[in-house]
């Protein structure tokens, strides 16, 4: 798959800065600020169905425990109105003699044991106690005005009369049922049932149940927690205080209002309470928050309500809480390592590609040079091909002008020639004559030593005419040569120049192989030591000097002289073919060329140098064949 490279080119540093910073510095508190606003709503919705939930448990809960208190109190209810019908309760009420009150006191005393009523006890109109059950107690009732209760004062009109409040006389709580006693259609007295519901404050607290029962004045009087029974559920005004503090209902007990930190109404009923720790019990503790439902209780004017705590529901919202803000924590940060991951691929696939796509410039422009080169190679194959063919012209022109030098050389050479040639012939003539006579006269010995000396004549003629042989002959641009005996031949081919002077000659070169033909390097070595001899025609004491050293693969020559030397003019055309300073037929002019042009066709050099003490040097370079032996000649 091929994608457009400049969609994963990497953007301008300007452009690329700031999503880096948005990341670096904009992600983390958003990360966060979203950890706790989801883990606030994981805690929101778990409460929220928690206390719906709960709320409907609850109220399955206040129904049960509602009806408990109603039956408890229900079960009463009949008990005043049965002294109707008991004839004793009458006639006190009729005739109060202390007689009849004693049979109504026993009576009484009889039937409360037999309801588990707290007490049972028969009023006049006026208010006053004249007959009860606890007529045995010291703190009996008997003779006591309870007009001000409120109970009498309803029953005594025919209504019913319910009522809880404490007792003026003992000051214990009680729920008080008075019936109005009628005889033939008039009420003649009150019969008041005095009801203890504590057992059921016990049965609450057994249950583990946080239940209370509010009056109609909001007070609480019944209630699973000691602490908060004689509280007002809903605020009093003093007023109302005040004259409920006169009743007596509530003996007297200050009333003060259940006060709970918070209070918030969910629905009829349903309110959500906050109360401050209990500082005895739970001084450490948090603030305790309730459920509070509440329902009315049939036949009374009270209020049954239901407490459930709401501990456990919280604490189970804070961990839900705390669960969905993980969550999304670890969501987030396996989104962040996905796209990280996701970046790291992309920058990869990206490097690949930008990778392909150089290498395939890359090979585009090989390709390209690689063509370009084939025809700058083409090109130069021509021009290789130009140039051996001018080497080839410029060879063969040389080859040519090697070959006229030859000839000049011998030309120029052949009168010393002759002469050398002429002088043994002119000795031998004598001496072949002389040994005639001395072999007739006899004297054989003397004619033996003119015939060797004849020889060693004829062999030194040979050598001149071989030398000269291999002076003409065309040579060789490869082969090899001894620089010695090179050396060796070029004197002896110069050898009648060289005597009868008083040369003195210097070697100091070695044996070494060089890379030229034998007759070629005598050629320049004849044309070198040659020239130096010329130059030297004038010096008292001429000195010769031969060289050598190795530099890098070749060996150099160094032909030295204390000759005349050579003038700037003379330097500048050294080289050039037919310029010669010699007189006459002396010089032909073409001694250097050569030797230079057949040192250079074998990788060689020829140069000259002028020693500032006077005379000529001729450095000739040759490739050596081999390493050559530390031995000098
Ligand atoms: P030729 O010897 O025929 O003149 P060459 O080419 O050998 O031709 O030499 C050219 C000239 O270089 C000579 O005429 C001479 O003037 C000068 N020359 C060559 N060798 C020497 C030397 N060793 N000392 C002084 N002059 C020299």
């Amino acid at each position: 798959m091929k994608c457009d490279p400049t969609l994963n080119r990497a953007a301008q540093p300007s452009l690329a800065v700031k999503p880096r910073l948005i990341r670096h510095f904009f992600l983390p508190p958003l990360i966060i600020a979203l950890m706790i606003g989801l883990g606030y709503a994981g805690f929101w919705l778990s409460e929220h169905y928690g206390i719906r939930s709960l709320g409907e448990n609850g109220q399955r809960q206040l129904e049960l425990h509602a009806r408990a208190v109603e039956s408890e109190i229900s079960k009463y209810t009949y008990l005043p109105s049965l002294l109707e019908l008991e004839r004793s309760v009458s006639t006190l009420l009729s005739d109060p003699t202390a007689e009849h009150r004693q049979a109504v006191n026993e009576y009484l005393e009889g039937l409360n044991r037999r309801s588990r009523s707290r007490a049972i006890y028969v009023m006049d109109t006026t208010g006053r106690v004249v007959a009860t059950s606890n007529w045995r107690d010291f703190d009996s009732y008997l003779g006591e005005d309870l007009s001000f209760r409120a109970y009498f004062q309803n029953a005594v009109r025919g209504q019913p009369g319910r009522f809880y409040g404490i007792g003026s006389t003992n000051g214990e709580p009680g729920y008080y049922l008075a019936h109005g006693l009628e005889e033939h259609g008039k009420i003649i007295g009150v019969a008041v049932v005095k009801v203890r519901l504590e057992a059921m404050e016990e049965r609450w607290q057994r249950a583990r149940l946080e239940a209370f029962v509010s009056d109609e004045n909001g007070i609480i009087i019944l209630s699973s927690d000691p602490s908060r029974r004689l509280k007002s559920v809903i605020p009093l005004s003093d007023e109302t205080k005040e004259k409920l503090a006169r009743s007596l209902q509530y003996y007297w007990f200050p009333l003060n209002e259940l006060q709970p930190l918070a209070r918030e109404t969910l629905s009829e009923g349903v309110e959500k309470l906050t109360f401050p720790a209990n500082s005895e019990l739970d001084s450490d503790e948090e603030n305790i928050r309730y459920l509070a439902q509440t329902r009315p209780l049939s036949d009374t004017p009270w209020n049954f309500t239901l407490l459930t705590p709401l501990q456990d529901l919280r604490r189970e919202a804070i961990n839900q809480g705390i669960l969905v803000a993980v969550a999304f924590a670890l969501v987030a940060f396996l989104l962040i390592a996905w796209n990280e991951r996701r970046k790291v691929i992309a920058t990869r696939l990206a490097a690949r590609e930008a990778l392909e796509e150089a290498n395939n410039q890359l090979e585009r422009r090989i390709t390209e040079r690689t063509s370009d080169l084939r025809a700058s190679n083409e090109r130069l194959k021509g021009q290789i091909r130009e140039r051996r063919q001018a080497e080839e012209t410029l060879r063969r022109a040389q080859d040519e002008l090697v070959q006229a030098g030859k000839l000049a050389a011998i030309g120029q050479m052949s009168t010393s020639i002759a002469h050398e040639l002429n002088q043994p012939l002119a000795a031998l003539r004598t001496l072949s004559g002389n040994t005639v006579r001395f072999l007739e006269r006899g004297q054989l010995d003397v004619a033996s030593t003119n015939l060797k000396t004849i020889n060693e004549l004829i062999d030194r003629m040979g050598r001149i005419t071989a030398s000269l042989r291999s002076f003409a002959r065309r040579g060789d641009d490869k082969g090899q040569a001894s620089l010695g005996k090179a050396v060796e031949a070029a004197l002896q081919l110069l050898g009648s120049r060289i005597e009868g002077t008083p040369l003195q000659l210097h070697r100091d070169f070695r044996d070494v192989q060089v890379q030229i033909d034998q007759t070629r390097l005598e050629q320049i070595l004849v044309n070198l030591i040659g020239n130096a001899i010329d130059a030297m025609q004038a010096q008292a004491q001429p000195e010769l000097w031969l060289e050598g050293e190795v530099f890098e693969d070749k060996y150099r020559l160094r032909v030295r002289d204390n000759g005349h030397g050579i003038d700037a003019e003379a330097r500048k055309h050294l080289f050039e073919p037919f310029f010669t300073t010699k007189p006459g037929e002396q010089g032909l002019g073409l001694g250097l060329t050569l030797s230079a042009s057949l040192a250079a066709a074998t990788g060689g050099h020829l140069g000259v140098e002028h020693p500032v003490s006077g005379g000529t040097t001729f450095v000739l370079s040759l490739p050596l064949v081999s390493t050559p032996s530390a031995e000098p000649i």
